[in-house]
């Protein structure tokens, strides 16, 4: 079965179809084009609920494109949408929330980021229609994943494509890494991420995304470990695998690695820009 949702879903999005596909028991999913964080380009837009007649919930149409809004709105044929659901509230999700002209229901903290009104504020444990809302706050503060019997959608918690980045300024890394946890004490099997195509191994995935932040943040304090170090020194340090083009996104994520350690006691800015392991500068 997992085999034959890998092949629903388009590998890259130039072949993106124009239909929803079935990716899971009442869940049918389309790429849409969305300015996203490359290498993606699409969005996933997944629809829960009867194939047809029915009405359905629709999560996250990210599109602000109107020709990809279009795309939607046929490929739903007509089916009354009972609600948008949003995951988080960046441009590459709610693009075209409004466009399908049905209420919009988000968490409180995505709400207040949005011009777009809410209808309902949705929180952890809220259930309806057989989709129970997660709270997974980190990459944003308002971030919620949806979960029916047979899978769960992810948002941005973990990518099919590319990677997800916990920025400082909004992102919180203790609380992602958190989130992940979360998921995976819930053990859904297969989990459908807004970028990429469907992860059959939820669990691996979970576990694999939690030892790659846990490495990464094992870099920081064995550099800092060997004395003080500059951001940018840290970023050549602990993202040396990385390609350089991707730096000043790593130097992102370092960031929001160094705010938990911050909090944690286990890294200190004497200097802005300047880090180190003790909170004495002696
Ligand atoms: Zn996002």
């Amino acid at each position: 079965m997992y085999e034959q949702v890998r092949k629903t879903l388009p590998a890259s999005a130039h072949d993106a179809p124009r239909t929803l596909a079935p990716v899971a028991p009442g869940i049918r999913v389309l790429a849409l084009k969305t300015p996203t964080l490359p290498p993606a380009a699409h969005t996933n837009v997944y629809v829960v609920g009867p194939d047809a007649d029915g009405p359905v919930y629709v999560v996250d149409p990210g599109s602000p494109y109107p020709d990809q809004q279009q795309i939607l709105v046929e490929a739903l044929a007509g089916q009354p949408v009972a609600a948008v659901l949003l995951t988080h509230h960046h441009g590459d999700h709610v693009g075209g929330a409004a466009a399908l002209g049905a209420p919009v229901w988000a968490h409180a903290a995505t709400a207040r980021r949005l011009r777009v009104p809410i209808a309902r504020e949705l929180a952890d444990g809220h259930t309806f229609d057989g989709i129970t809302c997660v709270f997974t706050p980190g990459h944003a503060e308002g971030h919620l994943c949806f979960e029916t019997a047979g899978a769960t959608i992810a948002g941005d918690m973990v990518a099919g494509l590319g990677t997800i980045l916990i920025d400082p300024d909004e992102g919180d890394m203790a609380l992602y890494l958190a989130s992940l946890q979360t998921l995976l004490a819930r053990g859904t099997q297969l989990l459908l991420p807004a970028h990429g195509p469907a992860i059959a191994d939820g669990p691996a995935k979970l576990r694999e995304y939690i030892a790659h932040r846990m490495m990464r943040e094992e870099r920081i304090v064995a550099a800092l470990a060997r004395g003080e170090a500059s951001t940018d020194e840290l970023v050549a340090s602990v993202y040396a695998d990385t390609p350089r083009i991707l730096w000043p996104l790593a130097e992102r994520s370092l960031r929001a690695h160094l705010a938990k350690l911050v909090r944690e006691h286990r890294a200190f800015e004497h200097v802005p820009g300047r880090w180190t392991s003790t909170g004495s500068s002696l």
